[in-house]
Parts: C-alpha cells; structure tokens; sequence
C-alpha cells in the first residue's frame, strides 16, 4: 500500500472502510460499522453505574467531545446517549473510528496519550476521514448533481454546522479522490441511489429509467423519496 498522508490517507481509510463493510446506504450508521469492526461502543448512561471501573473524567470528557475512545480498562468507545438529533454524535462518533481505523492509538501513542489537548494533526485527520465516512466526495456530488433538493444535511444524518464544513471542504477532498475509487463509492450506493418509494401506496422499488412511476400502483412517484 503506497504511503498516504494528512487528508489523502484518510480520504482513502474512509473510502476502504466503505468497501471493506459493505457501506450501502445513507445516512452511513457509525454503530454497524463499529459491531462489524468488533468495536465496542459503551453508553455513558451505563458507563455511570460502573463507578470506579471508567476514568474519573469521563464525565468532563464527553461534555466537550460526545464520544471518546478509551484503551483502559477495556479498548472502547463511550459515548453519549442522552443527545437527542443524532448528528452530532453520528459524526463524532465516525471520528473516533477514524483514529482507530488508521491505527492513530497504535502508532502514535504518546501522541494520543499525552492526556493534554489532542495532537491537531491527527484530529484534523480524524474529522477528514468522519466527513468522508459519512458524506463521501463521489455521492455528495452525484446527488448535489441529479437531485440538488435533496443534497441536504438530514440525507447524510449531519448536522448543519457538519453540512457546512463538509460543504466547505469538498473540493479540497475531491482532489484526493480518483477514478476507482469514485467508482467503488458508486457502486457501492448503487441500489439506494436509484431507490424510489411510492407515497401511494408505500412500495419501494430500483428505478430503472424512463418515467418515475410506481410498478405497483401506477402513481407518479416524487424524485428520490426515501
Ligand atoms: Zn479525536
Ligand atoms: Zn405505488
């Protein structure tokens, strides 16, 4: 494997791990890929009633962060559960498995551990490869293109502040972005990038091309209503 860096390496980890798990559908789920990775994801609420198992400040930790990574007593990640929305810890939740999926814990401990603020450079490659994970460059811009009503935060399960700065970032990510890899992305999302439900009658079907009607019923089905 040739060696990446910075926002080149995790696009790239975010695009593998799509490929890897099988990544079909929006919005990506951060707690299916965290189970197929056998990756443990601990709610705080249960956290809490371990008293003296978990560190002391947990606590403090996740009012900043929404979710952490812990490597002792047990390798997990806890985070909070009483969020309502779901964006916000959606994405920070992709960005702790970024730092696990590139091995950021592995090979720079002391940078990780340092229990001071976080190294700048590996978070920025964090949020880089949670952004991809769940708004990757190829679908963004195939739906921003044939459906630009629907290239919306909700799509991707973000949060509009995510939206914004994944929005922001996009052409820089595009440039680390290649043919294969954009067709693997593609492929991928096939199925759900042609699915269509019927708002008459509730069937879903693979849109084939031609009209946008239902098979079941007949309706005129709304572009993209999933
Ligand atoms: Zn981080
Ligand atoms: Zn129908």
């Amino acid at each position: 494997m040739p060696a990446f860096s910075g926002g080149d390496r995790a696009v790239h980890y975010a695009c593998a791990v799509c490929a890897d798990l099988q990544v079909s559908r929006l919005p990506v789920d951060p707690f299916a890929l965290a189970q197929s990775a056998g990756i443990t994801l601990v709610p705080f609420s249960s956290a809490m009633n371990a008293p003296g198992f978990f560190p002391e400040d947990l606590g403090h930790r996740l009012r900043m962060a929404c979710a952490v990574t812990l490597t002792y007593p047990t390798f997990c990640i806890v985070y909070r559960d009483d969020l309502s929305g779901g964006g916000r810890l959606r994405f920070a939740l992709a960005h702790e498995l970024g730092h696990l999926f590139m091995n950021h814990y592995r090979d720079y401990p002391d940078r990780m551990f340092s229990g001071m603020s976080a190294d700048s450079s590996l978070e920025e490659e964090a949020d880089t490869f949670a952004r991809n994970l769940l708004a990757p460059v190829p679908l963004v811009d195939v739906i921003r293109y044939n459906r630009p009503r629907q290239a919306r935060a909700e799509v991707f399960g973000l949060s509009r502040r995510d939206w914004i700065t994944r929005l922001d970032a996009l052409e820089g990510d595009r440039a680390h972005v290649d043919e294969n890899m954009a067709n693997t992305l593609i492929w991928l999302f096939h199925d759900y990038l042609l699915g269509r439900r019927c708002s008459s009658c509730g069937h879903t079907f693979t849109f084939t091309g031609g009209e946008d009607v239902c098979p079941n019923c007949g309706a005129a089905v709304p572009d993209w209503d999933l």
